[in-house]
Parts: C-alpha cells; sequence; structure tokens
C-alpha cells in the first residue's frame, strides 16, 4: 500500500462529498474523524453530478484522477448517474479506472435499530467482484430488437476475489465463506468462480468453505441470515444480495462499503444521493461513519477505527439522538445532532454491543501477466455465426446447409435464444429474428483454420445477414463452450 504522508506527517485522502446527501454525509465523516484524532489529511476532488453538468461525459475530472493517483485512497459520498446527460456512471468508472476489484459490504444487528430480524445477531460481509462480469458494460444491438451485453468472467479476477474473501475472513476472525453463484446454469462463467473457489478453499483450512447456488443464498439470507459470515459472488449477484443484506439490519442508512485493489481503496456508502434529502439536515450518516472506519482499518489506524466505532455503538444503544429513517422523519434529531452526540460518546465502550478484534489484511499478489491459463492443446472445432433472419428455422437450416456444401464444416445445429430449434426436435419456441448457427469440422480431430473461417463467413454473409461471431474452441480436450437447451 502506498499511502501518501503529507510534511507534517499525516496520511492524505482523497474526499469526494459527492452529490445529494453526500456533502453532509462527508462533512459528519470528517468532524468525526477529526474529533477522533486520526493523522489525516484531505485533499477535496469533485467528480459526479457538477461535472457532468460541465460536459465531461466521464464524470471524473482528470484532478480529481490525479489526486487519486497521489493518495491511493479516497472518501467518497454518493454520486449521482445521470439520465440523459453522462454517458457512464461515475461510481463505476473510478471503480474501474483503478481496478478496486473487491467491493466489500460488511452489514451487522446494531443496537436499538428495531428490524424483524433483531436478537438474531446479523454479523456478515458480502464480498462482491466489482469490474467484471455484466458490468463491464460490454452490450451490442445485436438485431434491431435483440440486445446483448457480454459477461465476461476472468480467471485471474475469479482468483484474485477468492482469495480477498479468505484473507478478509482470516483479517477479521471469520470463519466460514460461502461462494455463491448461478454455476448451474452458466457453468462457464458462474462456474469459473465456483472452480476457483473449490480449488483455492484447501489453502485456507482454518476456513470452512461452501458453495451455494445465488437464488437459494437470496432465499437464505432472507430466512436465517445469521448462519453467513462471509459471502463471495460474482458482481450482479453481489449487487443485489448486498442490498438485500443492507435491508436485514436496518436499511442503507448503516450500510458502508469499501472497494478495494492492490493500489487503490475507495470508500463509501452503499446509498445513493438520495435527493429528496438533500440539504435537509436529516439524513443518516452512520453508512458514510463506517465506511470511514474501514478505511481507518485499511489506513492502520485500528485505535481511532475503534474508537468511533464504539462511539457510534454507544450512541445508538442509549438511543437519546436518532435519525429519521430510524424513528420518523416527524420526531428525529438533524444530522448534525445525531454527529455530534457520536462526538461526545468518543472514549465510550458499548454496554451490549462489541467491536471485532481486526488484523491488517494481507491483499493477495497476483501476477500482472494478462496470461493466466495456459493450455497444453487448443484447437478451433467450428463457429458459431450469429444471423439476422425473418423467417423459419427449417428455411435458414436447409439454406445454411446448402451455404456449406462441399466444405470442411457442416451445419450441427441453430438455436433461438438458447433453445435448439433446427433440427426439430419438438421445442414451441417464440421465435426471435436472431439466430445461432453452429458449424462444426466434419473431421472431427481437425483444427478450423483462419482461411477456413473467412470462407464460411463470406459464404454466409452471401446470402444472410450475420451480426456475430465466436469460434468454437477446445482447450486440453475441453470444450469451451456450451450446449443448447435441447441438444443431446
Ligand atoms: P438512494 O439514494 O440510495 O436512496 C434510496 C432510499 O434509501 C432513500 O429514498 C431513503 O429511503 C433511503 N436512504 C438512502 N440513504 C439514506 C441515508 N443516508 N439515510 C436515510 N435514508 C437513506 O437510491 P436511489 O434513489 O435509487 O438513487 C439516487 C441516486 O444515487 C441515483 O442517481 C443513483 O444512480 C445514485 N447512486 C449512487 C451510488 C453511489 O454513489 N455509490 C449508489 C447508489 C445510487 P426512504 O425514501 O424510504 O426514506
Amino acid at each position: 500500500m502506498n499511502v501518501h504522508i503529507t510534511p507534517s506527517g499525516k496520511k492524505l485522502v482523497t474526499v469526494i462529498p459527492g452529490d445529494g446527501i453526500g456533502p453532509e454525509c462527508i462533512q459528519s465523516a470528517l468532524r468525526i474523524i477529526e474529533a477522533a484524532g486520526a493523522p489525516l489529511e484531505w485533499e477535496v476532488r469533485e467528480a459526479g453530478a457538477s461535472v457532468f453538468k460541465k460536459g465531461l461525459e466521464s464524470g471524473v475530472p482528470a484532478e480529481t484522477i490525479e489526486s487519486i493517483r497521489k493518495t491511493r485512497v479516497v472518501l467518497k459520498g454518493p454520486l449521482e448517474t445521470p439520465v440523459g446527460y453522462g454517458e457512464k456512471s461515475a461510481n463505476v468508472t473510478l471503480r474501474k479506472l483503478f481496478e478496486t476489484y473487491a467491493n466489500v459490504r460488511p452489514v451487522r444487528e446494531l443496537p436499538n435499530v428495531p428490524t424483524p430480524y433483531s436478537g438474531r445477531g446479523i454479523d456478515l460481509v458480502v464480498v462482491r467482484e466489482n469490474v467484471e462480469d455484466l458490468y463491464a458494460g460490454i452490450e451490442h444491438m445485436q438485431t434491431p430488437g435483440v440486445a446483448q451485453c457480454l459477461k465476461l468472467i476472468s480467471r485471474k479476477g475469479c482468483e484474485k476475489i477468492v482469495r480477498f474473501a479468505f484473507e478478509l475472513a482470516r483479517a477479521e476472525g471469520r470463519k466460514k465463506v460461502h461462494c455463491a453463484t448461478k454455476s448451474n446454469i452458466m457453468k462457464l462463467t458462474e462456474g469459473m468462480l465456483k472452480r476457483t473457489f473449490e480449488e483455492i478453499a484447501p489453502e485456507y483450512p482454518d476456513i470452512e468453505a461452501n458453495h451455494i447456488i445465488v437464488d437459494n443464498c437470496a432465499h437464505q439470507m432472507v430466512k436465517r441470515p445469521e448462519q453467513f459470515d462471509i459471502i463471495v459472488t460474482t458482481n450482479m449477484n453481489g449487487d443485489i444480495l448486498s442490498d438485500l443484506s443492507s435491508a436485514l439490519v436496518g436499511g442503507l442508512g448503516f450500510a458502508p462499503s469499501a472497494n478495494i485493489g492492490n493500489e487503490v481503496a475507495i470508500f463509501e456508502a452503499v446509498h445513493g444521493s438520495a435527493p429528496k434529502y438533500a440539504g435537509k439536515n436529516v439524513i443518516n450518516p452512520t453508512a458514510v461513519i463506517l465506511s470511514a472506519v474501514m478505511m481507518l482499518r485499511y489506513l492502520g489506524e485500528f485505535e481511532s477505527a475503534t474508537l468511533i466505532e464504539n462511539a457510534v455503538l454507544v450512541t445508538l444503544e442509549e438511543g437519546k439522538v436518532r435519525t429519521g429513517d430510524v424513528v420518523g422523519y416527524d420526531r428525529c434529531n438533524t444530522t448534525t445532532e445525531y454527529t455530534d452526540e457520536i462526538i461526545r460518546n468518543l472514549g465510550r465502550k458499548p454496554s451490549t454491543a462489541s467491536v471485532r478484534e481486526y488484523k491488517p489484511i494481507r491483499l493477495p499478489q497476483i501476477s500482472r501477466n494478462p496470461v493466466t491459463v495456459v493450455p497444453q492443446k487448443r484447437r478451433v472445432v467450428g463457429m458459431d455465426v450469429f444471423v439476422e433472419f425473418g423467417g423459419t428455422p427449417e428455411e435458414l437450416g436447409k439454406g445454411l446447409e446448402q451455404v456449406v456444401e462441399g466444405t470442411p464444416l457442416r451445419l450441427r445445429l441453430i438455436s433461438n435464444r438458447g433453445t435448439m430449434v433446427y433440427p426439430a426436435f419438438g421445442a414451441m419456441t417464440d421465435n426471435v429474428d436472431h439466430w445461432r448457427c453452429r458449424f462444426v469440422l466434419r473431421d472431427e480431430s481437425a483444427d478450423l483454420s483462419e482461411s477456413q473461417a473467412l470462407e464460411l463467413l463470406q459464404r454466409v454473409g452471401a446470402r444472410y445477414q450475420w451480426t456475430h461471431v465466436e469460434k468454437l474452441h477446445e482447450f486440453d480436450g475441453q470444450p469451451g463452450f456450451t450446449k443448447p437447451q435441447g441438444e443431446n
């Protein structure tokens, strides 16, 4: 970790106040950190709505990027994702620009924050892969009526997040890691996380490792959330499960998070800019305060972190000053009063709740080499050519069989949104104009050459509109592609 130390010996942190309720939450957190005497200094920078309005489509100006490159640590308020201007979310841009691959979202039962689960001792962390999966945002219109989003999952990304989850368990004295995937359906992508998890788990014999199908995980989190300790999962699953987990302990006002990479870490609440409360001094700043506590631990400031966490717990336990999300906005205290109360409680210890023992986390050191898996043997056995076509599967099938007559390739099948429709086997699909046409080499031991692949595309293209193409690889004798629904 390359933290920037100022001439006065303090650790420099980039602070992005953000949009909506962001500045109020950040102000509260900064006042508490300063009152706790943590040796930090701030460099305040912009991102989000104000930047989009100036016409910068990324929402993140060069001065902000420069500051983060220097400080390597960010405390940020929520950033609005504008509708109508600005192409991408500034949040996602920041996470991806600095490869903060681990999104850590802890939730725990808090004293005097009543929920249907009160008394069950929920204390879990969702570790969400933060840069890959569908959130890479690689989307294409394949036909005027069919859109595609690429779900990219890398072995390297899986290894980083799985090792991170186990290391986090050790740093926080946790005993169990569940890996939640949809590997029963997406065997190659979601399955990559499951396989990587099962390979790496034996290196952590002190931690119990379990795989769980993600839909059952959601069910179990609602039914018996106290059974979970750490849940590691892919980006979109993690996005959904972590919002669910925050609802278990009192809502978004209490859900902190960290985006951690090997170079940079960004700490922020899970919640957004809640525009209807902006400037009213009524919101709950706890999520940002607890995100700042996570940041202090990341920076090695364990004492200040525990001091602040204890003060938050005392404030909640005593319940003398309460925020609107807990008691209703007609009889709540202000954000400033709540902050003042936490500052008053610095140095006190809660009588019911306790703070974990934390050790510094050992971040997984994984090679920066882009190539992580090297098969002994590889072969291209055919090609999937995606075609836009307005007729029936039989018309397309017969036509394509003519197209490849006398060539090294044959048409094996056609599927429509994943279900085999040619040769017909009785499926009753409501087809759309987007067909995956699978061609395989007639000689099953051959390797498709570049010229054969290009000739296939030329032949198909002479008669149909092809929109997308995938080579069918075999790595070490294992097919690198799945079968459609209905193929035996
Ligand atoms: P949101 O801002 O999280 O607000 C949803 C609701 O959650 C609020 O209306 C409020 O509920 C409650 N809430 C959130 N934070 C609270 C707090 N600190 N104290 C008390 N209650 C709180 O979600 P959104 O309305 O969907 O999103 C608004 C904007 O934020 C969007 O532009 C979105 O893109 C952006 N966003 C940014 C981030 C980020 O920067 N990381 C994350 C999420 C969303 P009640 O209405 O029930 O009182």
